[in-house]
């Protein structure tokens, strides 16, 4: 087990230039996302609650923001070669459409049972998928095994600056579209998303906050936060966007110094954020994309009356995921 303040970081932390880079270099490749008021959220949860649409991107999710700034970058024999990267999906879906915008072949390693739906969009922006194992640390294995074996470039989902720098752009549009945002809330799995939050508010206003979520059942980012060493935890979510077993050092490191607060929320509470966010804000969230507001919910004392963006980091849910929580939700 590596310790997240020595963990072997030669990696340089991403900058707020590095962001910066970042936007024009995504300019022209996407659009930026929506933030929406949403008052039917605020109702529920006491405080003005925003929506910042990831979950309209092209893939979906707000990952496809770190793919484009990091292939963009990779020198032409790497593409070349093709590129790697293990996933539930999403990360997947990013590599997979920023490897066919800039002519690499991608690779993608999925669980067994991966959403149908993210790994046919994988197929259809024309990379190989494998499936490897029962969950995400397995398919991240076998893909590293393949990235041992042949060289190709291993696209990491969290130890990877350009896609810090990249995913970062989500918070940094959304502090121009509303300067006067207080509180952020972003889901966490490896916690890129996080970190690239913290790097973009902390670099315009340290006084804003910005407030992680992740699954009670899958809680390895939240251990190794509060303990400030790498230290894996059971995986046992449905949110699969938020379904590893292990932390991760790049973005640890960066949540360690700047994150003001990181709380669990339960399944439950995350499929009935779900139904809320469809109910309240006609908004399709997947598990992971709701998980903000049912933090919000869980904190209603502390925002009350304050302006909170939630990242709804994405919305690729299956039908057959929907139906079962509509049908549980009655
Ligand atoms: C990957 C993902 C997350 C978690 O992001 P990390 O950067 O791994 O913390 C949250 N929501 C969705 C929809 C995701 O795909």
């Amino acid at each position: 087990m590596a310790d997240a303040r020595t963990a072997p970081t030669t990696m340089a932390w991403p900058t707020l230039r590095d962001v910066l880079e970042a936007r024009r270099r995504l300019h022209e490749h996407l659009l930026a996302t929506a933030l929406h008021p949403a008052p039917g959220l605020s109702a529920l949860v006491g405080a003005e609650v925003l929506v910042k649409h990831e979950n309209h991107l092209p893939t979906g999710s707000f990952k496809v923001r770190g793919g484009v700034n990091l292939l963009s970058q990779l020198d032409p024999a790497t593409r070349g070669r093709g590129v790697l990267a293990a996933s539930t999906g999403n990360h997947g879906q990013s590599v997979a459409f920023a490897a066919q915008r800039f002519g690499a072949p991608a690779t993608i390693f999925v669980p067994e049972d991966a959403n149908p739906v993210k790994v046919a969009a994988i197929r259809q922006m024309g990379a190989t998928v494998v499936a490897a194992g029962a969950d995400f640390d397995d398919a991240r294995v076998a893909c590293e095994a393949q990235a041992a074996a042949t060289g190709q470039r291993y696209i990491h989902s969290g130890d990877e600056p350009l896609l810090i720098a990249g995913v970062a752009t989500h918070t940094l549009e959304l502090l121009e579209q509303d300067p006067a945002v207080e509180v952020i809330v972003v889901p966490i799995g490896g916690g890129s998303g996080a970190a690239g939050a913290c790097l973009a508010a902390k670099a315009i206003d340290r006084r804003i906050a910005v407030i992680g979520v992740q699954s009670a059942a899958a809680p390895a980012a939240h251990r190794s936060w509060l303990q400030g060493t790498l230290v894996e935890a059971p995986m046992e979510t449905f949110a699969e966007g938020l379904a590893t077993r292990t932390a991760f050092a790049l973005p640890q490191g960066m949540l360690r110094a700047h994150l003001d607060d990181f709380v669990l929320v339960s399944d439950d509470a995350i499929r009935a954020a779900m139904v809320a966010m469809l109910e309240h804000a006609r908004t399709l969230c997947e598990a992971a994309g709701a998980a903000p507001l049912a933090a919000a919910l869980q904190l209603r004392d502390r925002l009350r009356g304050r302006r909170v963006a939630l990242i709804c980091s994405g919305g690729n849910v299956s039908p057959g995921q929907l139906r079962t929580i509509l049908d549980a939700a009655g």
